[in-house]
């Protein structure tokens, strides 16, 4: 079949979850055979998310192919188990780069570089190049932004340009938001009536409208949305608030969202969705009724997004094993010996987050001290890791000052050093150690058992590494490298054996944790939470 666009707009205002639509979509699509992928346009100048702190833009998701992106990305992944690229995400920056570069090396042959045509022409081509690849029946796109913003111009132009050329293989599905009024209570149409018309005045008319709402819109009131904004009154489709995202599909199904985008695009509908998989997983999520605490050791967890990827990872595997997840952000920087007791005494099993810098870092220590001397399952990522090996080096080792050169360039016991290949680099943006690389787990330990084999691959952002030179000092002293860089003899896994489950990994498994396929350290982490609790439950009774 032709390769059909659907283009994801927004309006009213932002974060009404575009991201979860189009991925509930293409969830439904997927599960209609059909072969799909979900690309992000973000309206901002940053080349990529990767100089961008947490506070801007919540977590930096990584693609196999070493791409940072917006963490959108991690959500069509856990929703579609299809894995994105660097093709996947593309901002303002990189189009303006890509004209430019194109214009210094004389490719526009003389002629005036203008947004449009020629930055239209580049998101144009951005937008064509995933259905080139002839991988695709479907390509979402996702219109980052807001439809009034200036900074999303461009990119409306291109889809206004798009939907003309490729016709009814095309269609734009327009995200509003219905707001209620207390006070008159009254759902309110209006703001969604003039998003609409901003979008008509910029020459595109939606095709489908979703109507994020707090309360249920009644078919009357969608009627009359329909009426307004000239299109099909069954083509709009209400996003009620659900209690989890993983609800989204199924709402969106019974709606029949898929098959309005399968009929407007002249694709045949044939009978329904595979969705059982994932009915199974929302039918485990509603009957967990115990609960699994796990607590989250990091400096930005006033941020719900910050940790995301490693919050669905933990959210996947409690499910998985039939348990509700409580989750705890512990403030690292808050975190001292005097309340370490108090603040993690109660866990099932801790999480160290990753990150980067010194603020929180002592707190790190401190919480990672309390878990070993405790045996609590312990689960260390990127940062998190190198934090456990520093502690280890500390405490156990007896290297007093031992640390990593990321917080301290003279310390005496580098035991994290920067990676060799990192020392040359000056540009921050894009230059870590990124994407997919492989590993070989030792024999029997801890993590091989986990993931069932000895040879992995998982993903990396990083530019400090565990110093090979103390490795056997690590090793006798009970600390395990038992993950390897089969290339570079880069550790990638640590593990105390003696402890119940205390695991570092120096790559980042939850971004590949999705809710058909949970990542299996995760599991084997809740799972050691789950009877670690059970276990303290018994001798409290005893
Ligand atoms: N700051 C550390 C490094 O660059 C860890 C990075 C991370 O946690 N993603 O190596």
């Amino acid at each position: 079949m032709e390769t059909k666009y659907l283009f994801v707009t927004g309006g009213v205002v932002s974060s009404l979850g575009k991201g979860i639509i189009s991925s509930s979509l293409a969830c439904l699509l997927k599960a209609r055979g059909y072969r799909v992928t979900i690309q992000k346009f973000d309206p901002y100048i940053n080349i990529d998310p990767g100089t961008l702190n947490p506070y801007e833009h919540g977590e930096c998701y990584v693609t196999v192919d070493g791409h940072e992106a917006d963490l959108d990305l991690g959500h069509y992944e856990r929703f579609t188990d299809i894995r994105t690229t660097r093709a996947n995400n593309i901002t303002t920056g990189r189009i303006y780069q890509s004209v430019i570069d194109k214009e210094r090396r004389g490719d526009y042959l003389g002629k005036t570089v203008q947004i449009v045509p020629h930055i239209t022409d580049e998101i144009k081509r951005a937008v064509k190049a995933l259905g080139n690849t002839g991988n695709f029946d479907f390509i979402i796109t996702e219109i980052g932004g807001v439809v009034g913003d200036i900074e999303s111009l461009p990119f409306l132009e291109a889809v206004r340009q798009l939907r003309w050329e490729l016709g009814d293989n095309s269609l734009c599905i327009h995200l509003t938001y219905v707001p209620y009024i207390a006070a008159a209570k009254e759902l309110k149409t209006k703001p969604t009536q003039h998003s609409v018309k901003r979008l008509q005045e910029l020459g595109i008319q939606p095709d489908i409208l979703v109507l994020r709402t707090e309360r249920h819109i009644s078919p009357e009131m969608r009627r009359k949305i329909a009426l307004f904004c000239n299109v099909a009154p069954d083509a709009v489709v209400q996003s009620i608030d659900v209690d989890t995202i993983y609800r989204v599909p199924v709402k969106m199904h019974e709606q029949h969202l898929d098959e309005i985008v399968l009929h407007k695009t002249h694709t045949p509908i044939e009978g329904e969705p595979h969705m059982q998989p994932w009915l199974d997983f929302l039918h485990k999520m509603d009957n967990a009724t115990d609960t699994v605490t796990i607590g989250i050791v990091g400096k930005y967890v006033e941020l719900q997004d910050a940790y995301k990827s490693i919050n669905e990872a933990l959210l996947q595997a409690a499910i998985y094993a039939d348990h509700k997840l409580k989750l705890k952000f512990i403030h690292s920087e808050k975190v001292n010996g005097g309340n370490v007791a108090d603040m993690l005494g109660d866990l099932d099993g801790v999480v160290i987050a990753p990150g980067f810098g010194q603020r929180g870092i002592e707190g790190k220590f401190v919480a990672l001290k309390y878990c070993r001397e405790h045996d609590i399952p312990t689960f260390g990522i990127c940062l998190g890791m190198q934090c456990m090996v520093i502690e280890f080096a500390r405490d156990v080792l007896g290297l007093a000052e031992a640390n990593s050169t990321e917080m301290n360039p003279t310390t005496p016991d580098n035991v994290i050093d920067l990676m060799e290949e990192q020392k040359s680099i000056s540009n921050m943006g894009g230059t870590m150690r990124l994407g997919a690389y492989d590993c070989v787990l030792r024999d029997k330990s801890l993590a091989a058992d986990a993931y069932g084999s000895q040879t992995i691959s998982e993903r990396h952002r990083h530019r400090f590494e565990f110093n090979n030179d103390y490795r056997d000092r690590f090793e006798q002293a009970g600390m395990a490298c038992v993950g390897e860089n089969p290339a570079t003899r880069l550790v990638e896994v640590v593990e105390i054996p003696s402890l119940r489950w205390f695991v570092g990994t120096q790559y980042h498994p939850e971004y590949s944790s999705t809710v058909l396929h949970p990542h299996p350290l995760f599991r084997s982490f809740i799972k050691a939470a789950i009877d670690y609790r059970d276990e303290r439950k018994k001798s409290e009774k005893q």
